[in-house]
């Protein structure tokens, strides 16, 4: 074992125990062994700006959690066949955050694990089959889940009950009113079920759609979707593992941008800033058809350690107002990309909602996707120390999603690293 001690490329060599599933970032891998707050730091004590990890929302090696978690595994580490108080503390905590009639919430491990009870639960509800997402949406690797993520591979069996609607591009699309234009194209979709005998059983959507590409539209564009799927008897299931806990500013959930309420409501990620968890709020009569006919254990799900982590990142999140912090950054972040924008065609479209923003990388003059250009910039960014990825129907989107505690500091490297990155692949 001596051996793992060796060099990047010795470590990427042992990567073969692994197996070929797992994909790394960058031509030249990384090797991370610290972070603090937005920043990592390699082997070589090398320094990089994350703009990617949306998990350590609270900064990476936040002391928060680490005093939580430590103070809680000192004590005990269950799960949910005991009584335990911060699983409670912690679900009336969360539930406040969320609608009224959201009143029952359970713990996972992941998003994946929350999506799949919240598509069993949305089906026996309902006693249909049918789930609508988006082209490129991903919500998980379950069996049941991966078969509604059109985006997670081509190989992947896609479930026959489930149907999908175009990404809602709003930069190319060129309607004013893209509630209206995915209105119509959910009910095609509800259509062509009846038409197959599929009892349709409701939709699954990310409110700021990540995979598609980063869109969080107008506010409230989503209101005539989601009438629509209660008007037919479906159930709205709110994907919240990337929008969710302040993520999208101005509000605590990404849905709420929207002024809509959901049956079920999924969240990862972030919840506990890198220790597994993950939830589902639902409304207890939704959970009780399930409930009927199914007891559910998962072992390491609401642990108490799990929930001592979680309740720390509720804590933070409150008690420094990120809220309004997230709003305050993700404008000026909007503004910063923009202002580049003029002087460097590749950018096209940037949107975003609090701190969780899309630029298209276009082919200047043209709304045409140049996925070259953007992987050059993403390599070019890593040499400038900023951490950044791709995302999008074409890979072509840049998505710049750091940790909620990004400050303006953070904001002047990261454009700086930008505008010096463009330059550099002569964009
Ligand atoms: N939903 C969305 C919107 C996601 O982005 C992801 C993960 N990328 C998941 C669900 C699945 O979460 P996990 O990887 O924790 O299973």
């Amino acid at each position: 074992l001596d051996t793992l001690h060796g060099t990047l490329h010795d470590l990427v060599a042992q990567r073969e125990v692994l197996g070929p599933c797992y994909r790394l970032f960058y031509q030249k891998p990384l090797h991370l062994v610290s972070g603090r707050g937005t920043r990592l730091f390699d082997s070589d004590g090398t320094e990089y700006l994350d703009m990617y990890n949306n998990i350590p929302s609270i900064g990476h090696s936040n002391p928060c959690v680490t005093k939580a978690v430590t103070e809680q595994l000192t004590k005990i580490n269950t799960h949910t066949r005991y009584v335990h108080q911060n699983i409670l503390a912690y679900a009336n905590d969360l539930l406040a955050t969320l609608p009224p009639s959201l009143d029952r919430i359970m713990f996972m491990c992941s998003g994946s694990e929350a999506n799949d009870l919240a598509i069993r639960c949305a089906q026996l509800y309902t006693l249909g089959e049918g789930i609508i997402v988006t082209a490129e949406a991903y919500h998980g690797n379950t069996a049941l889940v991966s078969g509604v993520s059109p985006s997670i591979g081509k190989d992947v069996p896609m479930s026959p009950t489930m149907r999908m609607i175009p990404t809602p591009d709003t930069y190319r699309l060129g309607t004013d009113d893209i509630g209206t234009w995915m209105r119509d194209r959910v009910a095609e979709q509800i259509a062509d079920m009846k038409r197959h005998g599929i009892r349709f059983a409701g939709v699954l959507f990310d409110s700021i759609f990540s995979s598609d590409g980063v869109i969080p539209g107008k506010p409230g564009f989503l209101q005539p979707v989601i009438d629509l799927v209660h008007a037919e008897g479906g159930l709205y299931i709110a994907d919240e593992v990337q929008p969710g806990f302040c993520r999208t500013g101005d509000t605590f959930w990404g849905f709420q941008r929207h002024d809509i309420t959901p049956d079920i409501v999924t969240m990862g990620k972030p919840m506990a800033n890198g220790i597994a968890c993950s939830g589902m709020a639902i409304r207890h009569d939704v959970l009780e058809a399930f409930a009927e006919r199914n007891p559910y254990f998962n072992t390491f799900a609401g642990n108490p350690v799990a929930m001592a982590a979680a309740q720390a990142v509720l804590d933070y999140l409150r008690e420094h107002d990120m809220l309004s912090h997230v709003s305050h950054m993700g404008k000026l972040l909007v503004n910063g990309i923009s202002n580049l924008a003029k002087e460097h065609p590749c950018l096209g479209d940037v949107r975003g909602a609090g701190l969780f923003t899309g630029t298209d990388i276009v082919i200047p003059g043209t709304k045409d996707p140049d996925r070259a250009t953007a992987v050059k910039l993403i390599e070019a960014l890593r040499e400038h120390h900023v951490l950044i990825s791709l995302c999008g129907p074409y890979g072509s989107v840049l998505k710049v999603r750091p940790p909620l505690v990004f400050s303006e500091s953070d904001l002047d490297f990261f454009l700086s690293a930008l505008d010096a990155s463009l330059t550099d692949i002569g964009k």
